[in-house]
């Protein structure tokens, strides 16, 4: 059964349509990768699927056990507050309040799941230092903590390597590889790297307005519109 299948789904603003009828799934433990040109309707898309945006047609349903507010989000760099004056420990731990709703504390079970996402990442002894003094790739670590303590089955990481450099970026995507095949988490990323995009995910969405391509990454690699978008140098 589908973590998320979208069924002949449109989404607009005020009545303008910007993404029209979009048929996909993701089962569990699938890798894919949304790309597409600026303005084609990635972050659109990504806010319905936290529920933040409704559709004006079609439906989003979640299956597997997955609610609407149990998936691990990592948003742009560009959303984040950087300046936020919280330890690396609190923000990690901060990821279990959406699946649980909101409670004035933390339980032990809390504490134990954050320590082990620290743990798993890398970044346990950075758990006392403030958030906003980080490096961009420490603070993508933590916020990948943060976005594992919210879900057992589905990552949703919004273009988390934007201003990243090139090794940091290697070492991220490298991370998000064996969280997916370790753990089994299926992961739906952003992203404008198409290259990497079609060389670690299972499966391609390609948006333009519609899906111009949906399906596994070697159909992705074979079709015309991966032929031309790969070929063509406009990694947009
Ligand atoms: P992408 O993430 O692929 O760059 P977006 O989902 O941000 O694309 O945008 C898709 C289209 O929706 C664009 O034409 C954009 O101008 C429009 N759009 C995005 N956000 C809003 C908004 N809040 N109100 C009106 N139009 C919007």
């Amino acid at each position: 059964m589908a973590l998320i299948k979208c069924e002949n789904v449109s989404i607009g603003y005020e009545g303008q349509t910007v993404v029209r009828d979009l048929n996909f799934e993701i089962q569990p433990g699938d890798y894919l990768c949304i790309v597409g040109e600026n303005g084609s309707g990635k972050s659109t898309l990504v806010k319905s699927l936290l529920s933040l945006k409704s559709v004006e047609k079609g439906k989003i349903v979640f299956g597997d056990g997955l609610k609407q507010n149990e998936i691990g989000y990592l948003p742009q760099q560009t959303d984040v507050q950087k300046d936020f004056p919280a330890s690396v420990s609190e923000v990690v731990i901060s990821g279990r309040l959406n699946s649980r709703g909101l409670k004035p504390f933390y339980t032990a079970a809390d504490k134990k799941a954050a320590e082990e996402k620290m743990d798993m990442l890398g970044i346990r002894d950075l758990s006392r230092q403030c958030f906003r003094e980080l490096s961009g790739g420490q603070r993508q670590r933590v916020l990948l903590a943060r976005a594992l303590c919210a879900t057992k089955s589905l990552l949703l990481l919004d273009e988390p390597v934007t201003g990243l450099d090139p090794i940091v970026t290697a070492e991220f995507y490298q991370l998000i590889r064996e969280i997916n095949r370790e753990s089994g988490i299926a992961v739906v990323m952003v992203s404008h790297d198409i290259e990497s995009a079609v060389e670690d995910a299972t499966h391609i969405l390609h948006l333009q307005e519609t899906a111009l391509f949906f399906g596994t990454s070697d159909e992705y690699r074979k079709s015309r519109v991966g032929r031309n978008f790969l070929g063509g140098g406009d990694n947009a």
